[in-house]
């Protein structure tokens, strides 16, 4: 069991909805022994592919994915939600449904951040449908750049986007994946 995995079980907190509380070591307060492990661990999984770039969503993604870029040695990109007066017009743009607000949300990324030569690891804390995904590999093909993997914290294998993800080819890894969650227990897929 990794060091997430054990995490998980000791502290992760299971709301109704099936939503999972991690904010006490990764979405809130954050551990930084824990995140700079993850970073290893993905970097460990994907250093054949030639990154160029890590994406993530803003906020949570942004720790692990900087942990993963600096074993890359490249830099990080981080869509920002919504349209803010100071990230400008000349950005590649996306819709996403989030499953925790029940609403949508845009995101962006400015085009002179993502090119036709960039090689895409993309980073995320959750994966639940896949709809954060979906944006950002919409975003990637606006681009013409190319998704080589996509790292991903907590799959909740009980929602559909990992299946999503596989099924369309994509070189998806999960430091932990939830076969099954109600408050008070916690079951994780086994692994070697
Ligand atoms: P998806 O886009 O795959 O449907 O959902 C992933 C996104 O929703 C993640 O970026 C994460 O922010 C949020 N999310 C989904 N499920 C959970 C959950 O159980 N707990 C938390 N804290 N966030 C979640």
């Amino acid at each position: 069991m990794n060091a997430l995995e054990t995490m998980i079980l000791d502290k992760g907190l299971v709301l109704e909805g099936g939503i999972l509380k991690v904010d006490m070591f990764l979405n809130h307060q954050i551990e930084p022994k824990l995140i700079m492990a993850m970073g290893r661990d993905f970097h460990e999984h994907f250093k054949d592919k030639p990154i160029t770039k890590v994406l993530t969503v803003e906020a949570s993604g942004i720790p692990i994915a900087m942990a993963t870029a600096l074993e890359f040695d490249v830099p990080v990109v981080f869509a920002k939600k919504g349209r803010h007066k100071n990230v400008g017009n000349d950005v590649y743009t996306s819709q996403v449904y989030s499953y925790t607000k029940g609403e949508s949300y845009e995101i962006n990324i400015l085009k002179k951040y993502l090119t036709a030569d960039d090689r895409v690891l993309f980073v995320d804390d959750f994966l639940a449908n896949g709809a954060a995904a979906k944006g950002i590999i919409d975003i990637i093909g606006q681009a013409g750049a190319s998704l080589l993997g996509i790292g991903i914290a907590i799959e909740k294998g009980f929602q559909d986007g990992g299946a999503l993800l596989r099924g369309m080819g994509v070189d998806l890894y999960s430091l932990a994946i939830i076969d099954r969650m109600e408050p008070g227990k916690i079951t994780l897929r086994e692994h070697d």
